[in-house]
């Protein structure tokens, strides 16, 4: 049986532990200027190639959500009429031209991606053209992020947990990507008793039609939102313990979907998402929040997903004896 709780000296510990970790973890003013004069820096770069075209450029993902740390890429989306430009071909090449290294385009991922590295501002950047979906859900994690002060140095955290044991990404196979485990997160504090995060897309709010015609909107006056989780008095130590026995141990996930969109675990019926194989059974599923007919833990198999649910165990475990340094040791292969 695993543990139900932290003993209340090792709550403090890992609590202060945590805090100071998290301080560790905030990213620099230097490097958020380096993001913004990146954002500078193509734009000059797209006008001097296609002078007399349209471009904005935005900035979304971890340096638009409040969830980055100094090494964190830089996730940028190029909005332009020139339809041209969503082959991303032409893009790499002129980038490359203007002095960023390691260009290259991902043609498997959902959306086309140009991925590089730019030498002057030591930045990784992930770069799309006209694909604005990811505008919304980052806008979404931002809004919860604000909500609540214990959300941030929670996400934080087990993000940075994630990395240093290897397991968040999800373009090469068998990992999570960042934004699945923010949305596992989320839900988890949205099923805390009593709540500490609502759920955005059940509350009043205007509606947004979508690129793709669906509806996308949720609820986000942070006037009315903050505070709401303020009759929930857990500190981010208990919060972190209770973060990996609930997906180490409480989640039946051969019944359960994980949704942010409805603040709830769904069951695999109502979402029609029932098991059709034995290996089915130890998938994760966790509902994208926009476009609720994707699962976002398919990005690992069945193997897959053992391994992570071994490592949540293994963390769950070092976490209840408030051994944080353990917990987020960096992972290397055995030699
Ligand atoms: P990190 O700090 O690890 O880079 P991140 O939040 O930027 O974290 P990425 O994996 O770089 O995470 O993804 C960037 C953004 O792309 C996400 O914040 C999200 O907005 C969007 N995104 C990523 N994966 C998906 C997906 N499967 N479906 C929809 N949007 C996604
Ligand atoms: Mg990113």
């Amino acid at each position: 049986e695993p543990k139900s709780a932290l003993d209340p000296d090792e709550e403090k510990k890992l609590t202060g532990d945590m805090r100071e970790l998290y301080d560790r973890l905030l990213p620099s003013p230097e490097s958020e200027a380096r993001r913004l004069q990146f954002v500078k820096k193509l734009d000059k770069i797209l006008h001097t190639e296609w002078p007399g075209n349209d471009f904005t450029v935005l900035i979304f993902g971890s340096s638009g959500n409040l969830l980055c740390t100094n090494d964190s890429d830089v996730d940028i989306c190029i909005q332009t009429p020139m339809k041209s430009l969503e082959t991303m071909h032409p893009l790499a090449e002129a980038l490359h031209k203007h002095g960023m290294e390691d260009v290259h385009c991902v043609p498997g991922a959902k959306v086309p991606i140009v991925k590089m590295w730019d030498p002057e501002l030591s930045l990784a950047v992930d770069m799309n053209v006209n694909n604005t979906l990811a505008l919304e859900n980052t806008r979404m994690i931002k809004t919860y992020v604000q909500i609540d002060e214990r959300v941030r140095p929670l996400a934080m955290i087990i993000k940075h947990w994630t990395k240093q044991r290897i397991l968040n990404d999800a373009g090469i196979g068998g990992t999570l990507s960042s934004y699945t485990w923010i949305c596992m997160i989320l839900n988890f504090l949205q099923t805390r008793d009593p709540p500490i995060l609502p759920a955005l897309h059940q509350m009043p709010h205007k509606n947004y039609i979508a690129q793709d015609g669906s509806e996308s909107g949720f609820a986000d006056d942070l006037e009315v939102l903050s505070g709401f989780g303020s009759k929930n008095t857990e500190t981010i130590g208990e919060l972190l313990f209770a973060f990996f026995r609930r997906y180490g141990y409480e989640i039946d996930y051969a019944e359960y979907v994980v949704s942010v969109r409805h603040g709830r675990l769904l069951s695999r019926k109502e979402k029609s998402w029932e098991i059709t194989s034995k290996e089915g059974q130890w998938r994760l599923c966790v509902e994208e929040p926009f476009n609720t007919t994707r699962n976002l833990g398919n990005s690992a198999d069945s193997t897959a997903f053992r391994g992570i649910h071994l490592e949540i165990r293994n963390a769950f475990q070092l976490i209840s004896e408030a051994k944080l340094g353990k917990c987020c040791e960096l992972y290397t292969f055995p030699p």
